[in-house]
């Protein structure tokens, strides 16, 4: 078994690890850069390294920096968590050149399978169903051209190394075929360093429903279900839950097995997903391998009352896996909503910058990932993602309930966030009906905007108001300290705190 984790991320995902391997006595190591010193993961782990300046191509994404920092400080393993060098097959074989197990798959699957094009081939050796579509690199705008009339228009343009969601051309008729050429190649050699760009057929307003899947070393594969992905701002995912309100009790089933043998064709160990895309007429078609957790696992998770990440450890571990396929029950409906710092009213522009008041909602069936902290400066350099607001319920309809109450409950103030937005999105009939498609958002959008308008105070206003509860409050207290109202009765040392923080940053004083 490991013994001493390095986790190699940061923010909502180096805390949930955190949390994980402290169950299971294992000591954990935080790293952070410098717009970091102040951040959760590093208050909350066992040990906390300095790794470099704020840029995460100068901190978190220093390959060499990383495994020397886990090698002094004797860790046997390292964590990648999503993002940064979760998917990058240089870090996994240098982690295992230095004797460092990388909790993940083998660095040979991850280069397989972070090829969009290689990924596809290695599916359709499998007899998985792909998107219809090329499995090699274009070399030319005409060549590009010709592929779109032979597959048919519309047709989307990929970039082979993608991700985010970046380096993705909707091409509708011949005469776009050059622009998105060119500015996909582009998009895709910034992002990625790779310009290789392929060619699909374009799924007309498709499901993106993924499946979780779990390998170990000694060729045991299961799947542990789905997850409807398909609430998606610019091919981004905004909200999801599981079971998928779209598939049938038998293609699910189907799902799951395709997914397992899409696992096991590449031989798979640890924890993956694979991403299919399914149309009106529930065909289902192979996405993407992520060979990596996901954002939306706690969904699968609370679903089925697992605990993914020390599964990963388990495996990672040398152990074989403890569950059987038909252990794995879905008994409960999640979902999650991605809580950003955003402004949902400027095109969800990132909203950095320093928490004023952070009120968490809570309660049976409620959970949140979160990594941020009243005082705390969200830095401009990451994700703006602040937290993970995950419900779980008997039913959908008392999750959407639930998720509704939370998010009534959460106030974040300060900084922008997308609360509001989201919401909506719990209250617009096309989502409470289910069966909702990746279109949603743009379909809905007078909707939510309406919603938003009719129900919710904006950001702004929401400040002003929490502003003036908590002077209330101190006001309050102060007549309670002086004697000018009733006796003093005793107050937690933290709710106090923060009456007096927030004083002093109003500029008040004698507290
Ligand atoms: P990334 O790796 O950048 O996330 P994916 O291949 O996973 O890209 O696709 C992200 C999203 O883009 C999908 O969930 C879907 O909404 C949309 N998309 C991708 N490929 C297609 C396609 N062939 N047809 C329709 N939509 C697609």
């Amino acid at each position: 078994m490991v013994k001493k984790v390095v986790i190699a991320n940061r923010g909502e995902i180096a805390v949930r690890i955190i949390r994980s391997c402290r169950e299971m006595g294992i000591v954990s190591v935080a790293l952070f850069s410098d717009a970091d010193r102040m951040s959760k993961h590093v208050m909350l782990a066992d040990e906390a390294y300095y790794i470099g300046p704020a840029p995460s191509s100068e901190s978190y994404l220093k390959i060499d920096k990383i495994i020397e920092t886990a090698l002094a400080c004797g860790a046997d393993a390292v964590h990648p968590g999503y993002g940064f060098l979760s998917e990058n097959t240089e870090f996994a074989r240098k982690c295992e050149a230095a004797g460092i197990t990388f909790i993940g798959p083998r660095a040979e699957t991850i280069e397989r399978m972070g090829d969009k094009i290689s990924a596809r081939r290695s599916m359709i050796e499998a007899g998985v169903p792909v998107v219809p579509g090329i499995e090699r690199k274009l070399e030319s705008v005409e060549e590009a051209a010709r592929v779109c009339r032979e597959i048919g228009f519309p047709v989307i343009l990929k970039a082979a190394s993608g991700g985010g969601g970046k380096g993705m051309r909707l091409i509708r008729c011949e005469s776009d075929v050059e622009e998105a050429y060119t500015t996909a190649r582009s998009e895709a050699l910034s992002s990625f360093g790779d310009e290789t760009v392929y060619i699909e057929k374009y799924i007309e307003e498709p499901h993106h429903i993924e499946f979780q899947i779990l390998g170990d070393k000694y060729g045991n594969v299961i799947h542990l279900y789905d997850r409807e992905c398909s609430i998606q701002r610019r091919h981004q995912k905004v909200v999801e839950e599981s079971p998928s309100p779209f598939i049938t009790p038998e293609l699910r089933q189907k799902m799951g097995q395709t997914a397992v043998a899409a696992a096991k064709a590449v031989d798979y160990v640890g924890a993956g997903t694979i991403e299919f895309l399914v149309d009106k007429d529930y065909n289902y078609y192979f996405l993407e391998m992520n060979t990596r957790l996901q954002v939306e696992h706690p969904v699968t998770e609370e679903v089925l009352g697992l605990d993914l990440v020390k599964e990963q450890i388990y495996i990672a571990s040398g152990e074989p896996l403890h569950l059987k396929q038909s252990d794995i029950v879905q008994r409960r409906h999640s979902i999650e909503c991605r809580v950003c710092a955003e402004d949902a009213d400027n095109n969800f522009m990132p909203s950095p910058g320093l928490i004023n008041q952070v009120t968490e909602p809570n309660g049976l069936g409620v959970r949140v990932d979160s990594y941020v902290y009243e005082g705390y400066e969200i830095p401009i350099y990451y994700d703006p993602m602040v937290a993970k607001l995950i419900v779980w319920a008997t039913t959908r309809e008392y999750a959407i309930e639930r998720m509704r109450a939370a998010l009534d409950e959460y106030k974040i103030t300060g900084i922008k966030t997308n609360i509001s937005y989201l919401n909506a999105i719990m209250h617009t009939p096309d989502f409470v009906r289910g069966g909702y498609d990746t279109a949603f958002l743009e379909k809905n959008d007078e909707i939510i905007s309406r919603y938003r308008k009719e129900n919710q105070p904006g950001d702004t206003d929401e400040g002003l108001v929490e502003d003036m509860t908590m002077i209330a409050a101190l006001v309050n207290w102060v007549m309670l300290e002086e004697g000018t109202i009733g006796t003093p009765i005793p107050q937690p040392t933290g709710t106090l705190n923060r009456w007096r923080e927030f004083g002093k940053r109003k500029g008040m004083t004698g507290i």
